[in-house]
């Protein structure tokens, strides 16, 4: 069961009961009224425990039933999502200059992304609410998720993507069978886009930022690494958790799940969280240096799933650096680029740009003092690389080129010209 009991506006703090309200605080508007979904805590200890968890056999996001805002069980979507492998990546560590760290491969999802966590809740929630369509607005992650999840709960959706999203994020919507619209203007005007669509056709909004559920899947992630890192080093959880920024649910949605891990007794202390966003594109960063409100900014990154020069979910993705006492950091297109090769040689997981952005936001963080040399992180890697392949193919380097013949092999590999 659940102990989900109703939502809270972190604007005003107005509570509301979850069928008052669809996806923001009325008093308070989209911008501002981000509404968080609150639970019964105390009550749902007997039943979310270590010792209950661990005779769990559920290896999905779902295995956290009690701590989601979902009633019926049997509108889950059958494809598997979560329980993403945690990786000891010692050679990382050494290159970026900490004492351990790991890599949770959120590329493992059914759509190779972090996103497919949101995407399982929002369909769960559309079809709660019997609607006859879903709609988002994303860099392209998110669309090709809930493509992907609206196909398997059998679902219509209409996905507003900028012109610059990858190829093959696009081809996923267009296979999954998503009626796209492929906005000629950036992601922040495709987002507009999406919101009067959605308010005019009456169609279900998954936009993270305004639908409060959303975060409860993505939160999941946390939940899973405080279960993962309880077997792997019993009684130790790293220092720093490192995720890539966008609209900033996803930071958002680590921080919560890492909260009611810690409410529930789970880890003995909360770690800091490092926020990385691309040098052409940091809002947050600018913010939370200047300690003032958001001013949106450009977008100029390669890492289109962090180009979001208006960032929908400012006030939850601030709150997961400044309550964890954590910070922003942000890392040039190079550093990206070549963060890509890095973690797939030293580590055998191959990612986006915003999907290595982390790793590469912890050799800068290392470099300026924010994080000791002594101190252990966790990157959550948020998509497959497959997903960009042009980026990848600038990082990669060259094949080298024969005809079939064993004498050309023969001089290229004594030469050794490249490895
Ligand atoms: C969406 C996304 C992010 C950032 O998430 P936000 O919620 O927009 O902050 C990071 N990496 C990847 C691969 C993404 O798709
Ligand atoms: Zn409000």
């Amino acid at each position: 069961m659940t102990y989900f009991t109703g939502l809270r506006c972190v604007h005003c703090g107005r509570e509301y009961h979850a069928d008052e309200v669809d996806y923001f605080c009325p008093a308070c508007g989209y911008h501002d009224g981000i509404l968080d979904a609150l639970y019964d805590y105390d009550s749902m200890r007997k039943e979310i425990n270590p010792a209950t968890l661990a005779g769990n056999g559920n290896r999905s996001m779902w295995r956290y039933l009690p701590l989601l805002p979902i009633a019926d069980q049997t509108l889950i979507p059958h494809l598997q999502v979560g329980w993403t492998p945690l990786y000891d990546a010692p050679k990382v560590a050494g290159e970026l200059g900490v004492a351990r760290c790991w890599v949770k491969d959120e590329g493992r999802n059914p759509t190779a992304s972090f996103k497919d966590r949101a995407s399982a809740m929002g369909v769960v929630k559309a079809l709660e609410k019997k609607a006859s369509r879903i709609t988002c607005a994303s860099t392209g992650n998110a669309a090709s998720s809930l493509a992907g999840f609206s196909a398997a709960a059998g679902i219509p959706a209409t996905i507003f993507v900028p012109a610059r999203a990858p190829e093959a994020k696009v081809a996923q919507l267009l296979i999954y069978g998503a009626q796209v619209f492929s906005v000629q203007g950036t992601y922040d005007e495709a987002w507009e886009l999406c919101m009067a669509a959605a308010a005019e056709f009456g169609w279900y909004n998954r936009n993270c930022a305004i639908n409060p559920y959303l975060i409860e899947g993505k939160k999941t992630v946390s939940l899973e690494l405080v279960e993962q890192f309880r077997t792997l080093t019993p009684g130790s959880f790293p220092d720093w958790i490192v995720v890539s920024v966008g609209d900033g649910c996803t930071i958002g949605g680590v921080w919560k799940g890492l909260k009611e891990m810690h409410l529930l007794g789970f880890i003995p202390r909360l770690p800091r969280i490092l926020g990385v966003q691309a040098d052409g594109c940091k809002p947050f960063l600018t913010a939370w240096r200047d300690n003032c409100g958001l001013a949106p900014c450009d977008a100029n990154t390669l890492a289109d799933s962090i180009a979001v020069g208006h960032p929908r979910n400012f006030s939850k993705g601030m709150r997961a650096v400044t309550e964890s006492g954590g910070a922003f950091v942000s890392v040039s297109d190079e550093e990206i680029l070549g963060a890509i090769p890095m973690l797939a040689r030293k580590a055998g997981v191959f990612g986006e740009p915003a999907g290595v952005a982390g790793a590469a936001g912890v050799k800068r963080a290392v470099e300026s003092g924010i994080i000791g040399r002594s101190e252990t992180v966790a990157i959550i890697m948020t998509g497959n690389g497959l997903k960009d392949i042009q980026s990848a193919i600038r990082a990669a380097g060259n094949t080298i080129a024969v005809q079939p013949d064993m004498e050309e092999v023969r001089k290229a590999v004594n030469t050794a010209v490249t490895v």
